[in-house]
């Protein structure tokens, strides 16, 4: 198949990034919703602290990362020290306190890939899935919060690509489409590879934050406070960013050989990784590493056909910013 290269940008680009960010503005939750998160999750830690006094509740994907759109269900960790229990009893235990403590639709699901205890909270309107011990998860969110914070050009960025996802039925990972955890790498990685760059690679600099957890590593540069500013040379606006990010996933993406890395701010290759063939269920079709659990390819979900639709989706995307008369709609038209 003969692939056409749109090298130049339109020439009026730049007139929507004014709906881009409208768009964005719309998507963000209001601040009030936030504090109903926090209530709830501090109603949670009361009523479990009763039964376990040590456990501590955490709040981790998108409603920590701040990725998350409004009206979006919470994602809650439990981290508790129980060697004698297995993950099916803590969780058949927590579903029992959830329960006695007034949640509605408590609902343990013990057999799911996560497993997790699902609620529903009649105070705040709120439905939160509960996972046990996924310390790995609350330590990602903390590190796509910090980039968060350096440029607000990737949250804007990353809103506008999951609201594509969303609008486009490619964000559905048991469809072998993409998680947003996924999307928000994508977009992370794009901008420290911008030049001059966006985001730097908090991994490859002097660690000041370090924890391990299931006998992984993490460490990364978090005085992310110090770095405002960093991107202010690359003065890409964000209508020419949401075109050079699916120009490069239509049309200039390695997808044989490539992975991306967040965790080195660079293309490595899958030749390195081992990830040159399939095995088990894992092809490597798009490869995106997770940043601590380098052995975990994010498009490990991704098949033969949802391949096809996925980047049949990049084209779509990068065609209409390039052609279309009215890009800030036709992109997001509901598939
Ligand atoms: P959404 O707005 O769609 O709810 P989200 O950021 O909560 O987005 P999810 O894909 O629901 O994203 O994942 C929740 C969190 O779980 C992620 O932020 C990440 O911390 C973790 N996570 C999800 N998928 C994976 C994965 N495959 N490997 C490691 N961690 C993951
Ligand atoms: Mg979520």
């Amino acid at each position: 198949r003969i692939r056409r290269r749109t090298v130049r940008c339109r020439h009026d680009i730049e007139t929507l990034s004014h709906n881009f960010l409208s768009i964005f503005e719309s998507l963000v939750p209001a601040e009030e919703e936030k504090a109903k998160q926090k209530q709830l999750l501090l109603s949670l830690q009361n009523l479990v602290n009763k039964e376990w006094p040590n456990a501590k509740m955490y709040l981790y994907g998108s409603c920590a990362n701040s990725f998350g759109v409004s009206k979006s269900d919470i994602d809650v960790c439990l981290a508790i020290d129980d060697h004698d229990s297995s993950k099916s009893d803590i969780l058949l235990k927590l579903a029992e306190i959830l329960e006695s403590g007034n949640l509605q639709n408590v609902q343990a699901l013990t057999r799911a890939r996560v497993p997790i205890v699902k609620l529903m909270d009649p105070v705040t309107g709120l439905s939160c899935d509960i996972c046990v011990n996924n310390l790995l998860a609350v330590v990602n969110t903390k590190l796509l919060k910090d980039y968060a914070q350096i440029d607000e050009r990737l949250r804007q960025l990353t809103f506008i690509v999951k609201h594509w996802a969303r609008s486009r039925r490619v964000n559905e990972t048991y469809q072998g489409t993409l998680s947003s955890y996924a999307y928000v790498l994508m977009c992370i990685h794009f901008l420290q590879l911008r030049r001059p760059a966006i985001l730097p690679c908090l991994q490859a600099m002097d660690a000041t934050y370090n924890v391990t957890v299931d006998n992984t590593q993490c460490t990364f540069f978090d005085k992310v406070e110090r770095l405002s500013g960093f991107g202010a040379r690359n003065k890409e606006t964000i209508a020419r960013l949401v075109w050079a990010f699916f120009h490069y996933w239509a049309y200039q993406h390695d997808y044989t050989n490539d992975v991306i890395s967040v965790r080195t701010g660079s293309i490595i290759s899958k030749q390195e990784k081992d990830w040159t063939r399939r095995i088990g269920n894992d092809r490597h079709l798009i490869c995106i590493e997770d940043p601590f659990d380098t052995s975990h390819d994010l498009g490990r979900v991704v098949d033969k056909f949802s391949i096809k639709i996925l980047r049949e989706e990049f084209e779509r995307a990068a065609d209409i910013l390039q052609f279309d008369p009215n890009p800030s709609v036709t992109l997001f038209e509901p598939y």
